[in-house]
C-alpha cells in the first residue's frame, strides 16, 4: 500500500496509463540487486530509488577516487576514501526514503554469488571485469533471475535484457561467448565519456522499471549499442546458442 506520501512523490508515474498505481505498487514490493556502484551503478542506483523501488542491494568493495567524481554523480569531493556503496546508500537514503538498502562493500566472488544475489527480482550489472559478468550471469541463470546487464566504452554502450534460465531465452554468454579469456579494458585504461556512463546507466534503471512494472514493448533478449560518436544507436535480437554452456 502506498502512503499519502508516496502518493505524492510517485503522482508522476502513477498518472501514466503505462504505470498507474498498480505499477507503483509493483516497484514498491521489487527487488534488485545492483552490481558495481560506479559510473553505471550510480546513475542506475540514483533513478531506482527515485522511483521508489522497494529494496535494493549495492555490491562493490571499492572506495571512492578522485578520478571517479568525473562521472559518478552520487559521490562528492569529501567522500574521497570512503566505500562506494556506503556513500552510496547514504545518498539514496536521503533521496527516497522509503527505499530499503542494503550496502555491501565486498567483490563477488564465485563464493559469495548465490548467497548475495538469491531473493532479488532482478539482476542489474554495471561492473567493470569480463570475469566478474560472466560470473553475474552464471548465478542469475542459475538462481533464475532477468538479468539487465550494462557496459561502456569510450564513446559507446550496451545494455541488454535476459532471462536465460527460461528454456526459449537466451542468456549474456550467448552473445558474448565465453569471456574469462578477453582481457577486460578498465575506463582507467581506455577512458570513458562522463556523460555516456549517465545515460547508459540511467537507460539500465528504465529497463528495470520496465521488467518490473510490464510498460511498453518487452526486451527480453535484445541488446540495445549506443554509438556515441556518431549518435547512431540500434537493437538487435540475440538468439539462444543450443551450444551455450550457461543455460543451454
Ligand atoms: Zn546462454
Amino acid at each position: 500500500m502506498l502512503s499519502d506520501q508516496e502518493l505524492d512523490r510517485y503522482q508522476r508515474h502513477i498518472v501514466l496509463k503505462e504505470i498507474g498505481g498498480q505499477g507503483q505498487a509493483r516497484l514498491q514490493s521489487a527487488s534488485v540487486a545492483v552490481i558495481g556502484a560506479g559510473g553505471l551503478g550510480n546513475p542506475c542506483l540514483q533513478y531506482l530509488a527515485a522511483a521508489g523501488i522497494g529494496r535494493a542491494t549495492l555490491i562493490d568493495d571499492d572506495t571512492v577516487g578522485l578520478s571517479n567524481l568525473q562521472r559518478q554523480t552520487l559521490f562528492t569531493t569529501a567522500d574521497i576514501g570512503r566505500s562506494k556503496v556506503q556513500v552510496a546508500a547514504e545518498r539514496l537514503a536521503a533521496l527516497n526514503p522509503h527505499v530499503v538498502l542494503n550496502p555491501v562493500a565486498r567483490r563477488l566472488t564465485p563464493d559469495n554469488a548465490a548467497t548475495l544475489l538469491a531473493g532479488h527480482d532482478i539482476i542489474a550489472d554495471g561492473c567493470d571485469t569480463f570475469a566478474t559478468r560472466a560470473l553475474v550471469n552464471r548465478s542469475a541463470v542459475a538462481l533464475g533471475i532477468p538479468l539487465v546487464s550494462a557496459a561502456i566504452g569510450p564513446f559507446e554502450g550496451q545494455l541488454g535484457v535476459f532471462a536465460g534460465h527460461l528454456a526459449d531465452q537466451p542468456c549474456w554468454a550467448c552473445f558474448a561467448g565465453a569471456p574469462a579469456d578477453i582481457p577486460g579494458n578498465s575506463c582507467a585504461d581506455i577512458g570513458v565519456l562522463g556523460a555516456v556512463a549517465g545515460l547508459i546507466g540511467s537507460a539500465q534503471a528504465l529497463e528495470v522499471l520496465r521488467l518490473v512494472t510490464g510498460f511498453g514493448e518487452p526486451q527480453l533478449g535484445r541488446l540495445w549499442l549506443y554509438e556515441g560518436l556518431s549518435l547512431a544507436t540500434r537493437s538487435i535480437r540475440v538468439p539462444k546458442d543450443p551450444a551455450c554452456p550457461v543455460c543451454s
